[in-house]
């Protein structure tokens, strides 16, 4: 089954009330059991990677075994170099990491703006067939609405967006980060709560490892109260360095992604210490060993 008939499998199981999950655009699951089996697909930031071009980046992910691309927030300006880069690989876009949309402004006007640009993101997403488009709600530098009645915009816009999401066979990804970076959104399970109060099969949220270190007191019951609903993570340590760079261990959120069938992307969002063509694919076979590690 490819991709687009994979979603429109996934999406008519969506819409028969098996959530989010259901959503899930995996093109490597075609000959799996869905949900039964968590898989780890390693991805990386585009920009963490060496390489004199895109493409020598992607066949550099490739040959470290990794299958996901996350690409910047200028991708709608190189849609057709993403592209080429990626044929004839293994490797997907697995998101695209946009920055920030002005959603809970207090200014509709703002709102407005930035719903737009999320909308246009996601069109971009589908082309690429990314898993989706990460929002960030507010960082602490830009003008918000506290949670609650941030809260309320957020269930009254999103179902529109998701709704052109599900259009474009892709999601959007609410992302929690640390209160020093944005004091709205700061655990996994705040994310679920928007997600389910929206009700939107576009609608979905993701982990960030580094974050979680502060905000979480649990990665395994984060990941499992996320239930159908994460559908991304970002993976870098307690410094903000490659995984396996310092002591931050992985094995009670990978046990918690597995518990729940965890099947999409996760990706380096991270700085280096050393020389990245050595150091990144060493991270990777940590991570891996990590996976390994987390037995449920
Ligand atoms: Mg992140």
């Amino acid at each position: 089954m490819d991709r687009r008939n994979f979603l429109k499998v996934a999406l008519a199981g969506a819409a028969a009330g098996l959530g989010a999950r259901g959503a899930l655009p995996l093109a490597r699951a075609e000959s799996e059991p869905r949900k039964e089996t968590a898989v780890l697909n390693l991805s990386s930031q585009e920009e963490r990677i060496p390489g004199r071009s895109l493409r020598e980046k992607v066949e550099k992910l490739q040959a470290w075994g990794a299958s996901g691309l996350e690409v910047a927030g200028n991708a709608p300006a190189r849609i057709q170099e993403i592209k080429d880069a990626l044929r004839g690989t293994t490797v997907r876009v697995s998101a695209i990491c946009a920055g920030y949309f002005s959603l809970i402004d207090p200014d509709p006007e703002k709102r407005k703006e930035g719903t737009r640009r999320l909308t246009d993101m996601l069109s971009v997403a589908g082309e690429l067939e990314a898993v989706g488009v990460i929002v960030v709600p507010a960082f602490n530098n830009h003008p918000q609405l506290d949670w609650e009645e941030g809260r309320k915009v957020l269930v009254d816009l999103l179902p529109a967006v998701g709704k052109h999401a599900v259009a474009c066979k892709t999601l959007v990804l609410l992302e929690p980060l640390n209160r020093a970076e944005a004091h709205f959104l700061n655990r996994l399970e705040q994310a679920v709560d928007i997600c389910k109060a929206v009700r939107n099969p576009g609608i979905a949220m993701m982990g960030d490892f580094y974050h979680m270190a502060k905000e979480e007191t649990d990665d395994e019951a984060a990941f499992l109260a996320t239930g159908d609903l994460c559908h991304h993570v970002h993976l870098a340590s307690h410094q903000r360095n490659l995984p396996g760079q310092d002591d931050r261990s992985f094995v009670a959120g990978f046990r918690g992604l597995k518990k729940i069938g965890y099947r999409d992307y996760c990706s380096l969002e991270c700085n280096v210490q050393g020389e990245s063509e050595v150091e990144i694919p060493k991270s990777f076979e940590f991570l891996r060993s990590q996976w390994a590690e987390a037995k449920t």
